[in-house]
């Protein structure tokens, strides 16, 4: 199995690349966002629950991700795939460190972690373009978009030190061509 990470501020490109990647490796593609997305769509206590956080660019507790995930991973493995690739996950060190006991627990674990680096005034400019046709919540005004940025600089950035420890970290300019960007990925899932 092959289980990756794609690590980066919003607006960097995660879901995009993750989704080209999922299809040319064959991954499953688990994003977390997308998750609570579906759930708020379907209007499922979880999904309200999680509306509070994401309105306001916060962080949905660690308790409620993790739960969800784990859920969500017993009900992927079920499907057999050639591996993972986790977009918007983890996003703290204790949902890092969850990840690693529950990969452990079902004989797996993370081989890589490939970390786009995009410049704040870029993600600003990324985020208010796709809030037009989005529709998320969380794109609609700048402050919101701004908190998330701050969000990710306090609570995520430090996961990037987490995986570099374990000498997993492969950092990429997510400035570019996507074409271009992907390339760049393929290139360090190959060499795995
Ligand atoms: P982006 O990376 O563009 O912010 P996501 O779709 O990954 O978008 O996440 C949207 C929102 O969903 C986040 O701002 C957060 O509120 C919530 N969320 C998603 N994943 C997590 C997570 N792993 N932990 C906590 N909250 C999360």
């Amino acid at each position: 199995m092959k289980n990756i990470i794609l690590f980066g501020p919003p607006g960097s490109g995660k879901g995009t690349q993750s989704a080209k990647l999922a299809e040319a490796f064959e991954l499953l593609h688990i994003s977390t966002g997308d998750i609570f997305r579906n759930e708020l769509k379907n209007e499922t206590p979880l999904g309200l629950e999680a509306k509070k956080f994401i309105e306001k660019g916060m962080l949905v507790p660690d308790e409620i991700v993790i739960g969800m995930l784990s859920d969500y991973l017993d009900k992927m493995l079920e499907k057999k795939p050639a591996g993972f690739i986790f977009d918007g996950f983890p996003r703290t060190i204790a949902q890092a460190e969850a990840l690693d006991t529950l990969m452990k627990e079902k004989g797996m674990n993370i081989d890589l972690v490939l970390a786009l680096e995009v410049d704040e005034p870029e993600l600003v400019r990324r985020i208010k373009g796709r809030a037009e046709t989005s529709g998320r919540v969380d794109d609609m005004d700048e402050d919101t978009i701004r908190k998330r940025i701050e969000v990710y600089r306090n609570e995520t950035e430090p996961v990037a030190g987490y995986y570099e420890k374990q000498g997993k970290l492969y950092r990429v300019t997510g400035r570019g061509g996507i074409e271009h960007i992907f390339e760049e990925l393929s290139g360090a899932i190959r060499s795995l």
